[in-house]
C-alpha cells in the first residue's frame, strides 16, 4: 500500500488566508486543490510536504468563468467538470471541451482544477497546452499584490512555474479575438490516460486567408510551448490542406520527444505532425472557412 509521509493539515478560508499560511509555514508547505496530482506524488513519496494547505473552501472565490467583450477570466479553482460543461466557453473556445473530454475520468474531473493543472507543470498536461494555444495570461497573487505573466513566463520547465513559495495562481485570462476557432487532438494509450502526444490549435481567418494561427503541443518536449514558426508560416495562406501539411511538418521538426513507455520518439514525431494537421483542420471546419477536409 502506498502511504504518504506524515503531514500537518490547514484549511484556508480565503485567498488572503492561504497566502498568509504559505508565508507562515514556509518552504515545506504546499497548497492542495483537487489533489489528483499532488496526492499520487505524496503516496509515491516524490513529494513530502510537512504542511498541506487545503484551498477547496476557496471554490466560491476562485471557481468562476467570466466573460467580457474581449476576454474570458477563469478562476484557478474552476474544476475540469465545470470547464467541460460550460456552453459559453465551448462556443467561444471549443478547444476546452475537446480537451476536457479526454482528460482522465469523471472522478478526476469532478475535483481536479485548472489552477492545479497549470501549477503541476507536467509536460503532458492538456490544459497547459490549451492555455498556451489560446495565448492565456496567468494572474499570480502574493503578499505584495498581483502580477500577470504570459504562459511562456509561467512554465519555467518540467514541474516548475513562476509561482513563488508564498504566492498562488488566482486566475487565467484568455483574450477573445473575432474570426477565430480552436480544437484539440490527443492520442492516448487508453481512455483517460495521459497523452502520448496532443496538439491544440487556434486559427483566425478573414476573407479566405489565415490571419493568425497558434499550435501548442503536449507530451513531446520538456516544456509545453507554442511553435511560433507555425504562426509565421501560416499567416497569409489559404486555410487548406497545403497549409495544414506545412504546419504538421514544422511541428514534427520543432518538437523534442523522448522514447519511453508511451512510445518511440519517432512515433511521437509522427503524431505531432498528424495531430497538428487534424487540430488545424478541425478549427477551420468550425469556422466554416472553406477548408478542404480529407476522408
Ligand atoms: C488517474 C489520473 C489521470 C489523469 N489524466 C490526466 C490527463 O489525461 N490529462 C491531464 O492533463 N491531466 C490528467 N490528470 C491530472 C489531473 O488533471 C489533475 O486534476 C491536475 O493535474 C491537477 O489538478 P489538481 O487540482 O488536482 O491539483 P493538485 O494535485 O491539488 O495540485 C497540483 C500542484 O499544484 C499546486 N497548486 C494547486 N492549486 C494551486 C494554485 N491555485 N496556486 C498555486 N499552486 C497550486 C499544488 O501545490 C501542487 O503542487 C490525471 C490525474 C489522475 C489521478
Amino acid at each position: 500500500m502506498q502511504v504518504p509521509a506524515p503531514f500537518e493539515y490547514e484549511r484556508a478560508t480565503s485567498v488572503e488566508d492561504a497566502i498568509r499560511l504559505l508565508g507562515q509555514l514556509g518552504d515545506e508547505a504546499r497548497l492542495i486543490a483537487g489533489g489528483h496530482s499532488l496526492l499520487p506524488m505524496m503516496k509515491l513519496r516524490l513529494a513530502t510536504p510537512e504542511y498541506l494547505i487545503d484551498i477547496n473552501d476557496l471554490h466560491d472565490e476562485l471557481g468562476y468563468i467570466r466573460f467580457t467583450d474581449d476576454a474570458v477570466s477563469i478562476g484557478a479553482m474552476t474544476r475540469h467538470r465545470e470547464l467541460l460543461d460550460n456552453d459559453a466557453l465551448f462556443s467561444t473556445f471549443p478547444i476546452f471541451r475537446d480537451a476536457e473530454q479526454v482528460i482522465a475520468d469523471p472522478v478526476v474531473r469532478n475535483r481536479g482544477t485548472l489552477g492545479g493543472s497549470l501549477c503541476q507543470a507536467d509536460p503532458s498536461e492538456d490544459l497547459s497546452s490549451v492555455c498556451n494555444t489560446l495565448d492565456a495570461s496567468c494572474v499570480i497573487r502574493g503578499p505584495g499584490g498581483e502580477r500577470v505573466v504570459t504562459m511562456d513566463e509561467f512554465h519555467r520547465g518540467p514541474y516548475e512555474t513562476a509561482v513563488e513559495q508564498n504566492e498562488m495562481l488566482i486566475e487565467v485570462r484568455i483574450p477573445i479575438r473575432s474570426g477565430g476557432s480552436s480544437a484539440y487532438e490527443k492520442v492516448e494509450r487508453r481512455a483517460g490516460d495521459w497523452a502520448i502526444c496532443a496538439a491544440g490549435a487556434a486559427l483566425w481567418v478573414a476573407d479566405g486567408t489565415i490571419t493568425d494561427a497558434r499550435v501548442g503541443l503536449a507530451a513531446v518536449g520538456a516544456n509545453i510551448t507554442t511553435i511560433p514558426a507555425i504562426s509565421t508560416a501560416l499567416r497569409g495562406l489559404a486555410p487548406d490542406e497545403d497549409a495544414w501539411r506545412r504546419a504538421g511538418e514544422i511541428a514534427a521538426e520543432a518538437c523534442n520527444p523522448a522514447t519511453d513507455a508511451r512510445g518511440s520518439a519517432e512515433y511521437k514525431r509522427h503524431l505531432a505532425d498528424e495531430l497538428t494537421k487534424r487540430a488545424l483542420r478541425r478549427s477551420a471546419d468550425r469556422l466554416g472557412a472553406g477548408a478542404v477536409t480529407t476522408a
